[in-house]
């Protein structure tokens, strides 16, 4: 039977396997960082009608420029952040993962590289290697905080195009000063000039702000973001950056024309009329995420402490035969493969009832 390796695929991709959590259907999921809290009705309405009227000329191309969704995302960052930010230093695209992929066609691509401060985000290194940019891989401290004089010297060392940093960082849950954030930028325009993405898929549920105000003057900054997480529309595929109208111009260059339908615009602009709402559960599941931490604490797990929507625990010998022990429970929780640890999203109250108990079973029983 003909397989992959029967084609004339590029050299780099042979071997290597499509990324994914596992899609079980299990009671419990708390593995891939998603709201658990369906779209509230109102929103859902607001859907349906605006979707019905881009249905009316949907025999036309989309609004190739998405104009009025930026005014609106621009709109939502200045009030949350008090950074203006204006619609030309807006792009939006299918989820942040083609910001990324944008990103790294303008930006990276053969003979270029890409760096990243890991355990982080693996489709930086994996859409890295899809757009044939090299991928580096950077130092963390062991308690995943970023060694900022590591980091230095790797940036001096390997003089990378593009520079990711992950605030809150996935899958740890770690969140990065903006002094280091500042430092690597500096550390950056030194060795190249490159580009650094500040990747900010989780700051709706930081302790901390935004660091879209480090925009100002500096050009070769990007701030990247998604209705994946806190908005609670994994299902949209929206993503967005914010950076200076240069960079919106540069990555104009690789989208493909009309990349964002008239339908996905329709409905993010439906989700901008309820944030709202919508950011009041993110308070919530900002009190579960703390009570998942305390729970965790006080059952005699550790903890790396989260400015996310999920839990990094451990630790533990055999990280994968704990995650299957919690699944046998019922409950699906996410392997990284960062040794020793494993990371629980933040669900419903009850969801996370039932995780925590499984969790405190577990410890029981190699208590015996
Ligand atoms: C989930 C996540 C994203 C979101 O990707 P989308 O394509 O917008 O769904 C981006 N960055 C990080 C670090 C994430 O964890």
């Amino acid at each position: 039977m003909t397989g992959i390796d029967d084609l004339p695929v590029r050299d780099e991709l042979r071997g290597t396997s499509p990324y994914g959590a596992p899609q079980l259907d299990v009671p419990v999921r708390l593995n891939t960082n998603e709201n658990p809290y369906p779209l509230p009705e109102p929103l859902v309405e607001r859907i349906a009608e605006r979707v019905r009227e881009a249905a009316r000329t949907l025999n036309r191309y989309p609004d190739r420029d998405a104009v009025e969704l930026r005014t609106r995302l621009a709109e939502y960052l200045t009030d949350t952040s008090g950074h203006e930010v204006g619609v030309a230093g807006v792009w939006a695209a299918n989820g942040s993962n083609e910001v990324i992929q944008q990103l790294l066609q303008t930006f990276g691509g053969p003979g270029r590289t890409a760096m990243g401060f890991e355990p982080s985000y693996s489709m930086h290194g994996l859409i890295s290697r899809g757009t044939g940019t090299g991928w580096i891989s950077g130092p963390r401290n062991d308690d995943f905080t970023i060694d900022l004089a590591a980091a230095r010297k790797a940036i001096a060392e390997h003089r990378p195009d593009v520079v990711f940093v992950t605030t809150p960082n996935n899958p740890t849950g770690t969140a990065v000063p903006p002094e280091t954030v500042l430092a690597l930028y500096e550390a950056a325009q030194t060795a190249k000039p490159s580009m650094v993405v500040i990747d900010e898929a989780y700051i709706e549920f930081s302790h901390g702000a935004s660091l879209l105000p480090l925009l100002e003057g500096r050009p070769n900054l990007v701030v990247s973001r998604t209705m994946s997480k806190a908005f609670g529309a994994a299902g949209l595929r929206l993503g967005y950056l914010a950076a200076h109208p240069a960079v919106v111009d540069a990555v104009q260059l690789v989208r493909l024309p009309y990349h964002l339908s008239a339908v996905t615009q329709a409905t993010a602009l439906a989700a901008l009329e309820h944030t709202d709402t919508l950011l009041g559960y993110v308070e919530q599941l900002k009190t579960e995420r703390d009570r998942l931490v305390t729970e965790l604490l006080a059952i005699g797990y550790e903890v790396t402490p989260s400015d996310a929507n999920f839990v990094q625990f451990g630790l533990f010998e055999d990280s994968h035969e704990t995650w299957r022990k919690i699944l046998d429970r019922g409950v699906l929780v996410r392997d990284n493969g960062v040794p020793g640890w494993l990371r629980v999203t933040a669900g419903t109250p009850e969801e996370n009832d039932a995780f925590l108990d499984a969790v405190r079973e577990l410890k029981k029983e190699q208590e015996l």
